[in-house]
């Protein structure tokens, strides 16, 4: 609930208003999830709203800590689906990467959590709570939240098509007596839902975008993406270009480029690229270059490191900005595309296996 929904559902509690900023700030902002700790609160209200209300559905079922520092937590909702959220500390800043659906209805057909199918759209409060129990898991319940943390909806899930939840959690995650995480430090990623991305286009208060591309070409998009048949490069493209007019000074907008050893990854398919995203005009556009993350049900390979720095440099000599994405929390099965409920014991034996790079 927002800190305005609080408020009225205390007051038909027969509560004076203010209470429900006391709650708001409990849970938001000291991420406080235990009623009985709320102790700010008359005791006999607690017994009520202990009865009537909870302030937590999500379950950890297990925690997966990475080589790098990275943490894959593995939780299940109250109707026993599973979600998936990442925490990636950086030097200056964390990120923690969640989900806005439980499996994913897209068949990317380089991914991990497609092959789960669509369980069900996660609510804007189990999108909430996942960002304050990583948050919890890092720094503990009840210490302030460290400024600067960086959202991405990039777990499992197609976050365009959760879009109400997704706008709803960002409204109250954004609560200056809150979490106070605000749109400028999310990045909400889409495999191509056009009419959503045209929509965030004329939202002034705006969470920052980034589409998975993965292919120049429709032929290869089709079956790599199959969401491409019902958006296709030229739609997509001309949606890219509109939601570019509405960027900020200096904000950009990325294209997410998953790299498949002979597949995707030739010189010929980079200059393909570059044409056309300079043929759309899309100059404020960077491509992030993610060297795929392989798994033994999945037929692909990632590309060679070389093959991926040829490819970068031939979209920067067509005045394409790149980037390569680093790896995280591979040996866990936290990196992109790899979230698919895994629950093993042994991360390392499997990181050796299947780990490219
Ligand atoms: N459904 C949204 C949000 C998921 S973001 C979307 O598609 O954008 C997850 C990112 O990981 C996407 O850019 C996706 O293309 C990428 N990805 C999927 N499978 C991958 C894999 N096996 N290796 C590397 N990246 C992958």
């Amino acid at each position: 609930m927002s800190q305005d929904e609080l408020t009225a559902f205390v007051v038909q509690m027969n509560e004076p208003a203010y209470r429900g900023k006391q709650i708001f700030s409990a849970l938001q902002n000291h991420r406080q999830l235990d009623i009985n700790k709320l102790t700010e609160l008359p005791k006999e209200f607690r017994g009520r709203l202990a009865e009537t209300s909870v302030t937590s559905t999500l379950k950890t079922e297990s925690r997966y800590i990475s080589s790098d520092g990275t943490r894959r937590y593995l939780m299940k909702t109250h109707d026993n689906l599973p979600v998936e959220t990442v925490f990636i500390p950086e030097e200056r800043r964390d990120t923690i990467c969640f989900s806005s659906q439980s499996g994913c209805p897209l068949q990317c057909d380089f991914c991990l959590t497609a092959k789960l199918g669509l369980l069900r759209t996660l609510t804007a409060g189990e999108i909430v709570e996942q960002v304050i129990l990583a948050l919890n898991d890092a720094y503990g319940e009840g210490t302030e939240t460290p400024r600067g943390t960086n959202l991405v909806a990039m777990g499992a899930g197609e976050p365009m098509l959760a879009f109400d939840s997704l706008m709803k959690a960002l409204r109250i995650m954004a609560e200056p007596k809150g979490l106070f995480i605000v749109p400028n430090r999310v990045t909400v990623s889409t495999a191509g839902i056009v009419p959503r991305i045209l929509e965030l286009a004329g939202i002034p208060d705006r969470p920052h975008l980034a589409v998975s591309l993965s292919a120049p070409t429709n032929e290869l998009r089709n079956k790599l993406m199959p969401i491409n048949k019902r958006w296709p490069l030229d739609e997509l493209l001309d949606a890219c270009k509109v939601f570019q007019e509405s960027l900020k000074p200096g904000e950009r907008f990325t294209f997410e480029y998953v790299m498949l050893d002979n597949v995707n990854d030739s010189d010929e398919h980079a200059r393909q690229l570059a044409n056309l995203l300079n043929r759309h005009g899309l100059q404020r556009a960077k491509v992030n270059l993610i060297p795929h993350n392989a798994a033994e049900t999945l037929p692909y390979n990632a590309s060679p490191f070389e093959q991926i720095e040829s490819f970068k440099s031939i979209l920067e000599s067509k005045g394409v900005q790149a980037f390569v994405r680093r790896p995280r929390g591979r040996d866990i099965y936290a990196a992109c595309g790899q979230l698919a409920a895994r629950t093993t014991n042994n991360p390392t034996t499997q990181a050796t296996l299947h780990a490219i790079n």
